[in-house]
C-alpha cells in the first residue's frame, strides 16, 4: 500500500487544508441538511475524492462525531472501512464515460440501499463524460431519489455543462499550502520512523506544486536505508541548487550576458529544462518574499518571475525549451524595467544584512561590456553617497569609527580594473579618514583630484570598499583641501 494510500485521512480532523469545505460538509451532516449532489472541483491532490470518501462514509454512519466525522466502529463504518460497503460506489468518468454505463447506474440507483441510510455514487473525473450520459445525469439530478447522493468531482470544471454544475451544491477545493503538506510529511515521517532532513521536507512539498498525493508519492520515492537526505534528493530531482540560482540572479541583475549564457548550458548538463524552470521559479518566489515588496531588488526579481512564468508554456511547447528560457532571461537582464542593479552576494550576506538600502554595483555605474547602456543615476544627493534608510538596517548601532586604513582601503580599490586614476587621488590627499562612525571624508589635494573623486561612481566604489573591509554602510563626502 502507498503511503498515500495508507495515510488517507479517514475523518475531518486529519484532513489537511480545505477548512471551509470541512466545515461546511460536517455542519450539513450534523444538521441533517445533505444535499442530493455535490460538485467537488480542485486541481489534482487537493483532497476531492478523500472528502468524498469521508462524506459517504458519514451519511451512512449511525453515530456521528460531534464534530460530524463518521465514528469508525459503527457496522456501516466497518463495512466502508472493510470495503464491503456496497451502497457506496465510485466510478471512473475516464473510463466509464458511455451513456449506457451513468443509465446503467441511475437504473440501479432507484432500488433503496442495501445496508446503508444513503446510496452515494462518487464520479472521479466527471468532465470527461459524454454529452449523452451527461442527458441521462442530469435528469437524476433535477429530483433525486431521496437515498442517493452524488458526488461529481472534476479537475475542469469549464468542461461540466452548466446545467448540471446548477443542480449541485459546488465545492471549490484549494490547493494545500506548502506549509500544510510539510506538516503533514513530516507527521507521516514520524509515524513511519522516517529520519528526514528538513531541507528534504520543504523541497518536496514545494515541489509537489499544492498536492499532497505527489507530495507523498515523491516522499516515498526518496525513502533510502529509513532516510531523506538533502543530497539524495537534489542528485535524483537533477536541480541545479541554490547556489547556481542565486549566480544566476546575480549574472542577470548585473546584467552579465556571457555569464547568463555560460550559466545557461550548465544547466543542460545539469538539470531537465522544465524542471530548471521549475526550480527558478521556486528560487524566485522565495528571494522575492525573503526581500519584500519594497526592497530595492523587487522590481527585478518580480519581472524575472513573471517573464519566466508567463514562458513556461511556451517552453513546454517548443522544440527547444532551453532556448525560449536562455532568451526569456536575457530579455529579463536586458529589459525595460528600471530597477538597480545589486550583488546577490552581498544582499545574501548571513550575518549582517546591511546591504538591502539602494547601493550600485560596478556593472550599474557605467557601460556594461555589452555595450548596453545602464541608467547609472544616483537617486542620491550629489553629494553625498546616502547610507541605507536607517528601518533597512539590522545591525546594532555603533558609537566607534571604523578602524579601516588608507593603504587598506587603496589595496580593496586596486582589486576593481580602470581605478588608478581613483586610487592616485586617494593617495595624494593630505587627509582621509572617518569624520563620524559612518562618513568617511576625503580631502582632495587639488580640484582636479577632487573632481575625480567627487564622480558618483567614485564615490560608489569608495563607499562599497569601505562597507565590504568594515562591514556597515558608509557615506563618503570629498572636499578639496585648502
Ligand atoms: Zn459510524
Amino acid at each position: 500500500m502507498s503511503l498515500y494510500q495508507k495515510y488517507r485521512p479517514q475523518n475531518w480532523d486529519s484532513l489537511y487544508g480545505q477548512r471551509f469545505i470541512r466545515e461546511a460538509l460536517s455542519n450539513a451532516l450534523l444538521e441533517n441538511r445533505t444535499v442530493g449532489g455535490y460538485l467537488f472541483y480542485g486541481s489534482r491532490g487537493t483532497g476531492k475524492t478523500t472528502v468524498a470518501r469521508i462524506f459517504a462514509k458519514a451519511v451512512n454512519c449511525t453515530s456521528l462525531k460531534p464534530d460530524g466525522s463518521p465514528c469508525d466502529e459503527c457496522e456501516n463504518c466497518r463495512a466502508f472501512l472493510e470495503g464491503r460497503m456496497i451502497d457506496v460506489v465510485e466510478i471512473d468518468a475516464a473510463s466509464n464515460n458511455g451513456v449506457d454505463h451513468i443509465r446503467d447506474l441511475i437504473e440501479r440507483s432507484r432500488f433503496q440501499p442495501t445496508v446503508g441510510r444513503y446510496k452515494v455514487y462518487i464520479v472521479d473525473e466527471v468532465h470527461m463524460l459524454s454529452r449523452p450520459a451527461f442527458n441521462a445525469l442530469l435528469k437524476t439530478l433535477e429530483e433525486p431519489p431521496e437515498h442517493v447522493k452524488f458526488v461529481l468531482a472534476t479537475t475542469d470544471v469549464h468542461k461540466v455543462p452548466e446545467t448540471i454544475v446548477s443542480r449541485t451544491q459546488r465545492y471549490d477545493f484549494r490547493r494545500i499550502s506548502e506549509s500544510d503538506i510539510a506538516e503533514r510529511l513530516r507527521f507521516v515521517a514520524k509515524k513511519e520512523g522516517i529520519e528526514a532532513e528538513e531541507w528534504a521536507v520543504l523541497r518536496i512539498a514545494k515541489l509537489a506544486r499544492w498536492g499532497l498525493r505527489d507530495a507523498l508519492t515523491l516522499f516515498e520515492q526518496f525513502v533510502i536505508g529509513g532516510k531523506i537526505t538533502q543530497s539524495y534528493v537534489e542528485n535524483r530531482l537533477g536541480l541545479v541548487g541554490e547556489e547556481f540560482l542565486r549566480e544566476l540572479e546575480r549574472a542577470v541583475a548585473l546584467r552579465d550576458s556571457q555569464k547568463i549564457f555560460e550559466l545557461s548550458s550548465e544547466t543542460l548538463r545539469r538539470s531537465d529544462p522544465m524542471k530548471f524552470v521549475d526550480e527558478l521559479l521556486s528560487y524566485l518566489r522565495d528571494r522575492i518574499v525573503e526581500v519584500g515588496v519594497r526592497s530595492p531588488e523587487f522590481p527585478l526579481l518580480s519581472d524575472f518571475f513573471e517573464s519566466v512564468s508567463a514562458a513556461y508554456p511556451r517552453a513546454r511547447m517548443s522544440p527547444d525549451p532551453m532556448f525560449v528560457i536562455e532568451t526569456t532571461i536575457a530579455k529579463v537582464a536586458f529589459g525595460p524595467v528600471a530597477r538597480i542593479a545589486y550583488d546577490v552576494a552581498e544582499v545574501q550576506s548571513p550575518s549582517i544584512k546591511v546591504s538591502a538600502g539602494p547601493r550600485f554595483s560596478r556593472a550599474a555605474r557605467a557601460e556594461t561590456g555589452d555595450g548596453v547602456s545602464v541608467k547609472s543615476e544616483d537617486r542620491t544627493s550629489p553629494t553625498e553617497i546616502a547610507a541605507p534608510p536607517p528601518e533597512t538596517i539590522e545591525i546594532p548601532p555603533v558609537s566607534e569609527p571604523p578602524s579601516v586604513s588608507v593603504a587598506e582601503l587603496v589595496s580593496k580599490l586596486r582589486e576593481t580594473p580602470r581605478s588608478a586614476a581613483l586610487v592616485q587621488a586617494l593617495k595624494n590627499a593630505p587627509k582621509s579618514a572617518f569624520s563620524d562612525v559612518s562618513t568617511f571624508l576625503v580631502s582632495a589635494k587639488n580640484s582636479f583630484d577632487s573632481s575625480v573623486l567627487s564622480k558618483p561612481e567614485s564615490r560608489t566604489l569608495i563607499s562599497e570598499c569601505l562597507q565590504s573591509l568594515c562591514g556597515r554602510p558608509v557615506s563618503v563626502k570629498v572636499e578639496t583641501a585648502s
